[in-house]
């Protein structure tokens, strides 16, 4: 009787410690944007984990090698030098956000627009501010500033001194995909607060992390996520550091503005130093 009751025992342990069945309306994240900020780049979650969470989302991968996008349930790597690849199911990644997209509210917009008008007409359509939000806007966009940032090697540096090296690109007239998110600042502690947004073009060629952008002609849907869930990395040092909430001077330098110094020369490179 013992020898059965000792299975039954380690069974429920694993039932018990790992996320309920995948709900679609759920947003899933792997960590939190203060431990990637500290330096937590290695993670365990693996890329076929992350797409039994979401078909749709962004993140990185672990040693941060290059921008991940995830849409229409493939897993992008956008490496430092723009090539996409897909991710194998192996793949691990120490940050990542996904949800099932299922489209709650869709707007068509003729531009050219820029990327502040744009984040506040897709703004206009959360109807729940107090929600997160997955969004999805598809369509020609005349230019796409996007980045991307460099396998690291340990010890890692933090994440604030990496995107000095980070390498940007300028995508024109291209059709293509925004892959992203527009959170409440009461997850400032856990995620990117506002608008975090990667882009990926229709040929599945070039994206990376959206710095600015003109859209064309696109169509915004938007998806309302009413709960959350959140893995978080594993105990150690950083393990304090998953609810610190970010200095938020230092992430907006992060996920917002191009760096002057082209640390990649044979690298293109479109930074502006005005
Ligand atoms: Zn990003």
């Amino acid at each position: 009787m013992r020898a059965l009751i000792a299975p039954i025992a380690a069974a429920l342990m694993i039932a018990g410690c790992s996320p309920g069945p995948a709900d679609p309306e759920t947003l899933y994240q792997t960590s939190t944007i203060t431990a990637l900020m500290a330096g937590a780049y290695d993670g365990r979650t693996r890329c076929g984990q992350l797409t039994a969470r979401g078909d749709f989302g962004l993140g990185t991968f672990n040693a941060l090698d290059g921008e991940m996008v995830v849409l229409d349930g493939v897993v992008y790597q956008v490496r430092v030098d723009d090539r996409v690849s897909r991710a194998g199911d192996a793949m691990r990644t120490p940050f990542a956000v996904v949800t099932f997209f299922d489209a709650d509210a869709i707007s068509t917009v003729v531009g050219p627009i820029a990327l502040a008008q744009l984040r506040s007409q897709v703004d206009s359509l959360l109807a729940k501010p107090n929600l997160p939000y997955a969004v999805r806007i598809d369509g020609l966009f005349k230019r796409v500033t996007v980045r991307s940032v460099p396998r690291q090697n340990r010890p890692y540096p933090e994440l604030a001194e990496v995107v000095k090296d980070q390498a940007i690109f300028e995508l024109h007239d291209v059709r293509g995909t925004v892959i992203g998110f527009a959170l409440p600042q009461a997850l400032g502690a856990l995620n990117v607060a506002g608008h975090h947004w990667h882009f990926l073009t229709a040929d599945r060629n070039a994206g990376g992390h959206v710095l600015d952008l003109v859209a064309d002609k696109v169509t915004i849907c938007i998806d309302d996520c009413d709960s959350l869930y959140v893995a978080f990395a594993a105990a150690g040092k950083l393990t304090r550091a998953d609810l610190t909430p970010p200095d938020p001077d230092v992430l907006h330098r992060i996920e917002n503005q191009p760096m002057c110094r082209p640390t990649h020369p044979t690298l293109p490179f479109a930074g502006n130093c005005a």
